[in-house]
């Protein structure tokens, strides 16, 4: 696997202008306006959507800012192999997929700052970012901040995650082929992966804490009625058992609180998702389910701010999508940025 590297090419310092105007009390007392930079374009996120985004506007001669955060690489920095990404036909593992990402915007000369943004100020262009204590500013804004799978919290299971337990059928499923799996969740998403892991898995226990699924009537039908799916109602996992990969579950009867085992090869956990827009909130509007809306392709309610990946995306959630989604999104702000006459075309770093 090919080590992760932190580019930190010299960024021009921001001088005190628009951005010392933002009133003080929307400041976290903890960070600083000391040396951060500004940039045509910052890219918040360093998942596929954000890098993508990074490679098509450093190429652009836009040298571009990632706030990549503090643990940058996003959901494919927990997957293990990845074989449904083009181009990798042996396929890849998630890390080095991202590192690859990595190398290749940095390539072309896109700033990458490894840190939380804390907080943003989009009243007025250019727009403020801050992370890791200083302050950015910013033409053009691209939100790919991503979602983050929610996990049961139990320490078993983030022991075994990526051995044996996952979040994505349609990324692990394959590797299950021939075993007993169990999926917990009574949503869409657990409804649609144990329907999707009876391709692979000779049975598929679906684990839920009701009695009730939450997901649509037809999802529900179709896995009941499936021959490949038992479903545990009133259970929800107690523990998962096994050392260096999973080998069963203790179960527990959530009315009785009754314990115990059953052996499975695979656990798949299927709860939900958190979009990550927490400094996004007050700016931008997010949908009933928490994600950002987007206006058009990539665009938001905000002129210069654009929106791409899984943020926003909750239906198709795949590396490749949210790579095109990025794609999009720094063509549309490199467009943008052009109609108001805020490009200066830095030179691209041509590869030695
Ligand atoms: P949901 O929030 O709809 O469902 C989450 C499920 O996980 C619920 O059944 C919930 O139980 C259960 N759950 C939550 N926390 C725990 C926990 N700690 N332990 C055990 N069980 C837990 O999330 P989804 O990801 O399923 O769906 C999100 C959205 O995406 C929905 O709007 C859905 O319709 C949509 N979607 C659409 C698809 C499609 O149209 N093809 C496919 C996938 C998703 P409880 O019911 O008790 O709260």
């Amino acid at each position: 696997m090919s080590e992760l590297k932190l580019a930190m090419p010299a960024i021009s310092m921001i001088d005190s202008g628009p951005a010392d105007a933002a009133p003080m009390s929307q400041r976290p007392t903890e960070v600083t306006d000391g040396a951060g930079g500004h940039s045509q374009v910052v890219i918040v996120g360093s998942g596929p959507a954000g890098l993508t985004a990074a490679i098509y506007a450093a190429r652009a001669g836009l040298a571009p800012i990632v706030l990549g955060g503090s643990a940058p690489g996003g959901q494919l920095m927990i997957t293990s192999e990845v074989e449904n990404f083009p181009g990798f036909p042996e396929g890849i593992q998630g890390p080095e997929l991202m590192a690859r990402f990595r190398d290749q915007a940095t390539r072309f000369g896109t700033t990458i700052v490894d840190a939380d943004v804390q907080q943003v100020d989009l009243t007025e262009r250019p727009f403020q970012l801050w992370a890791g204590g200083v302050r950015y500013t910013a033409d053009a804004l691209i939100v790919a901040t991503g979602a983050s799978a929610l996990w049961l919290g139990i320490e078993s299971e983030t022991r075994l995650r990526g051995r044996g337990v996952s979040a994505c059928a349609t990324c692990d499923g394959f590797f299950f082929k021939g075993k007993r799996v169990a999926v917990v969740g009574g949503g869409d998403t657990a409804l649609e992966e144990a329907t999707f892991l009876t391709r692979f898995a000779p049975e598929v226990v679906l684990i839920h804490r009701r009695d009730q699924f939450r997901g649509s009537r037809i999802m529900q039908q179709r896995a009941i009625d499936h021959p490949g799916i038992d479903i545990r109602w009133n259970t929800e996992v107690a523990e998962v058992l096994g050392d260096e990969s999973i080998e069963g579950l203790r179960l527990r009867d959530t009315q009785t609180g009754r314990e115990w085992t059953e052996a499975f090869g695979g656990l798949f956990i299927a709860i939900g998702y958190r979009p990550n827009t927490e400094v996004f909130r007050d700016w931008l509007p997010t949908d009933a389910a928490g994600y950002l809306e987007v206006e058009g392709e990539t665009g938001s309610v905000i002129e210069g701010v654009f929106i791409a990946g899984d943020v926003h995306d909750h239906h198709y959630r795949q590396a490749v999508t949210a790579a095109a989604d990025g794609c999009k999104a720094a063509m549309d702000a490199e467009r943008w940025l052009e109609t108001h006459a805020l490009t200066h075309a830095a030179p691209v770093a041509v590869p030695g």
